[in-house]
């Protein structure tokens, strides 16, 4: 069976791509080996930061600003909350030494950011935040950077409303079906796209595969792709719990002197007795999306209670915990790229801890590219050859 486009993995990326293609009449594919939203990729948890002013840099600022634009016109067509736009804090103990996804000074690239694109915010000093914002523990010299824009995306929906509106489009879906290669055809003109069991033909093919973006991957460029698992916490809250919603609490992100010390969270929006969900993070021990724990150990918990407590007013009472899969590149920054001598195709890798915001846009970008072999959005900084070979 021939198509135009084959898509390979429907998580964030390849939902966002299968529903911007379904807007075209070429004749589309997307396969998964699972059905999502799933909770062994990348993309679960309930709830995703997005932020206007983006703190791994201003060239990433066009991209998330397109996609909260597709979240607000998925919402009318599926008639679903998908973006809350709550507001956002990022603070840290100084403006300079705020290190977080590549970027080492986060919390001044996004003030940069913000006033290079006009994107509303308030610098508040220390004193302000703990007035504003009791729920935290402060040394005394942070400063805090707010965003009324910024807020929370619902990735599970997202995706099951992306795949949702495809299908009805008429973009064809194969569920629970692994793939196990993507190579071009004899002429190099188009794709042979194969599982255990089918073959498909396409004229370009689309890797979104996460985590397992390795698997297809020539050797030499596997080892710029790591993998981390990371864990997700909801805590109880010590103050009240109107404390933790609306106006009174926005999602933040707490920046340590290392990218391991970075916290970030989300209102209580689960209830009185949902908690409030925490993300850490660490780049020490990488894994693969098949080898690595899913389980989060009691230990686990209480380690990590014990440093979220330093920060955030939370109780030691975790009702629940996930584990997560990032994917890392060497500079933390997505790839957008056709493969090495293989033009039709195509690879895009946004994890490394940020992608989500942005994946609505990259959909976007990736049908431009199918289609056209280029897109309006700069995405030089995105390149595979930047890591050498
Ligand atoms: C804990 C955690 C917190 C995060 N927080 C944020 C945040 O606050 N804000 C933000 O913007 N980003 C955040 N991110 C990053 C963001 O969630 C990811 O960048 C994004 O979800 C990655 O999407 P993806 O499409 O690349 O991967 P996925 O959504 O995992 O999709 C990949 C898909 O490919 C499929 N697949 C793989 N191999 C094959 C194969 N051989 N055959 C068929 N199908 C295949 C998989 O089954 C999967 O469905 C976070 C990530 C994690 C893990």
């Amino acid at each position: 069976m021939s198509y135009d486009v084959i898509i390979v993995g429907l998580g964030a990326v390849g939902s966002a791509t299968a529903y911007q293609l379904s807007s075209t009449t070429k004749k589309v594919l997307g396969i998964d080996q699972f059905e999502p939203p799933h909770t062994l990729g990348s993309s679960h948890g309930d709830t995703r930061i997005t932020r206007q002013a983006i703190g791994e840099g201003s060239h990433y600022v066009p991209i998330v600003l397109r996609s909260h634009e597709i979240w607000r016109e998925l919402e009318l067509k599926v008639n679903t909350e998908l973006f809350n736009q709550c507001g956002g804090l990022i603070f840290g103990t100084n403006l300079k030494n705020t290190p977080a996804h590549g970027s080492a000074s986060f919390l001044d690239v996004t003030l940069a950011a913000a006033n290079e694109f006009g994107i509303e915010h308030q610098v508040l000093e220390c004193q302000e935040m703990q007035k504003q914002y009791p729920q935290f523990h402060y040394q005394g010299t942070e400063i805090g950077y707010f965003e009324p824009g910024a807020g929370f995306i619902r990735p599970e929906k997202c995706i099951e409303a992306q795949l949702k509106l495809a299908k009805q489009n008429g973009v064809e879906l194969q569920l629970n079906k692994k793939v196990v290669s993507i190579e071009p055809n004899s002429s190099n003109d188009g794709v042979v796209v194969k599982t255990s069991t089918d073959t498909w033909e396409a004229e370009c093919a689309i890797i979104s595969a996460g985590a397992w973006v390795s698997e297809f991957l020539p050797e030499s460029y596997k080892r710029f792709f790591k993998i981390y698992r990371q864990l997700l916490f909801w805590f109880e809250h010590e103050l009240p719990y109107e404390t933790f919603v609306g106006e009174q609490f926005p999602i933040f992100i707490r920046l340590g002197e290392t990218a391991e010390d970075l916290l970030y969270g989300f209102p209580a929006i689960d209830g009185k007795n949902g908690g409030i969900k925490i993300g850490t993070e660490q780049y020490l021990d990488s894994c693969t999306a098949d080898t690595i724990d899913r389980n989060v150990s009691a230990d686990e918990i209480e380690q990590y209670f014990k440093r979220i407590t330093q920060h955030l007013k939370v109780k030691n009472n975790c009702i629940k915990s996930a584990a997560c899969l990032y994917t890392v590149t060497p500079d933390y920054g997505f790839v957008i790229d056709t493969m090495p001598e293989h033009p039709q195709i195509l690879l895009a890798s946004p994890c490394s801890g940020h992608g989500f915001k942005h994946s609505a846009a990259i959909g976007q970008i990736l049908k431009e590219l199918a289609l056209n072999q280029k897109t309006d959005f700069d995405i030089s900084a995105f390149s595979l050859s930047r890591f050498g070979e």
